[in-house]
C-alpha cells in the first residue's frame, strides 16, 4: 500500500491499531501445536482410515492432514457460533463434569470442546452410510474434529472460567510480555524448538514419535482406549486436562510473574506428552470411525 497521503495513512494506521487491540485472545494450541498433533496422527491411520481421510481432505491440503489442522481457528470470525467449541471452562474447580461445564455463555448444552468432539465424530460416522450422503459437510467435520482433539489436550483449554483459561493472567515469558494461556499455546513449544530442536518442528515431531514407540510405549494402548467401546471419549481427555491445569499450569503462577527456565523445563514434559496423546488419540478415533475392521477400543496399528 502506498502512503502518499499522510492523513489517510494515519487514519489507516489508527484503524489497524484499534483492530489489533481488540483482536480476541487466541484460544487454541498455536499453529505449531495443531500441526504437530496431526503430523503424529496421520502415519498411525489404518489403510481404510487413511483412504477416507484422503477422500475428505480438501484438495488444497494435498493429502496432508496437518495442513488443515488450524483451519478451525481461521474460521472463527465466519463461524462465530463455533468459538466456544475450542475450550471448556470449569467454575474455578480442578475437576470437570460434562453436565455442569459443557455449555456456551448462553447456557446452551454441548457447546464446548468435548461436545464438539462427540458431534463431529457422530457426523463422520455417517461417511460409511451412503443413505446420509450430503447431510453434513464431512470435509469440515474432519477438519473440526482434528483441531478439537488437539485443543482438548492443551491443559488450559480446560481451565477456570474466571481467568478464561489463563488468558487474563498477564505475565512475562522470560523478557517478553505474554499471558498464561499463551505460554501453553505457543511459548513453551516455541522455546523447546529453539533450545532443543534447532528451530525445526520436524525434529521435534520425530523426537515425539520416538517417545511414542519407545519411552511411552507401555502407556500408549491406554491412551487409545475408550471405556464401553466408545469411538471417542473426550470427557476423559477433559478431566486429565483440568487436573494438569491445576497441577502444572496454574501452580505457583500469579499475575505479573516472570516465568523462566524453572517453569519451562518442568512444564515442557507435560506439553510434549499432551501433544503426543492428542496425535495418538486422533488416529485412534479416526480408525474407529472409518475402519469397520478395526477392533473397537483396539490398538492403533501402523498401515
Ligand atoms: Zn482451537
Amino acid at each position: 500500500m502506498g502512503c502518499s497521503n499522510l492523513s489517510y495513512c494515519s487514519v489507516m494506521l489508527l484503524i489497524l491499531l484499534v483492530f489489533l487491540a481488540k483482536a480476541p485472545a487466541i484460544q487454541s494450541w498455536g499453529k505449531e501445536g495443531h500441526f504437530i498433533t496431526c503430523k503424529i496422527a496421520q502415519p498411525l491411520l489404518s489403510k481404510a482410515a487413511a483412504k477416507a481421510v484422503q477422500e475428505l481432505l480438501p484438495s488444497s491440503a494435498e493429502g496432508d492432514l496437518a495442513s488443515v489442522c488450524s483451519w478451525a481457528d481461521t474460521v472463527r470470525f465466519k463461524y462465530r457460533w463455533a468459538s466456544p467449541l475450542h475450550y471448556i471452562n470449569t467454575p474455578g474447580v480442578c475437576n470437570y463434569k460434562y453436565s455442569r461445564d459443557c455449555h456456551n455463555d448462553k447456557g446452551e448444552q454441548d457447546m464446548c470442546v468435548a461436545g464438539a468432539i462427540n458431534n463431529y465424530t457422530a457426523q463422520l460416522i455417517t461417511y460409511m452410510d451412503s443413505s446420509s450422503e450430503g447431510t453434513y459437510n464431512l470435509t469440515e467435520s474432519l477438519m473440526f474434529l482434528s483441531h478439537f482433539v488437539g485443543d482438548i489436550h492443551q491443559p488450559l483449554h480446560v481451565g477456570f472460567a474466571d481467568d478464561e483459561g489463563g488468558n487474563t493472567i498477564p505475565l512475562r515469558w522470560f523478557r517478553r510480555k505474554s499471558n498464561l494461556h499463551k505460554v501453553w499455546d505457543f511459548d513453551i513449544i516455541d522455546e523447546a524448538e529453539k533450545d532443543f530442536f534447532n528451530r525445526d518442528v520436524t525434529t521435534m515431531i520425530e523426537d515425539l514419535q520416538r517417545n511414542i514407540t519407545e519411552g511411552w510405549s507401555d502407556e500408549v494402548p491406554a491412551w487409545e482406549k475408550c471405556a464401553r467401546n466408545a469411538i471417542a471419549c473426550p470427557d476423559g481427555y477433559a478431566s486429565e486436562g483440568i487436573s494438569l491445569a491445576c497441577k502444572w499450569a496454574y501452580k505457583d503462577v500469579t499475575a505479573d510473574i516472570v516465568l523462566e527456565d524453572d517453569y519451562f523445563l518442568t512444564r515442557l514434559p507435560i506439553v510434549e506428552k499432551r501433544l503426543a496423546q492428542g496425535g495418538v488419540r486422533l488416529a485412534a478415533i479416526l480408525n474407529r470411525i472409518f475402519d469397520s475392521n478395526f477392533v473397537m477400543g483396539g490398538s492403533v496399528q501402523s498401515s
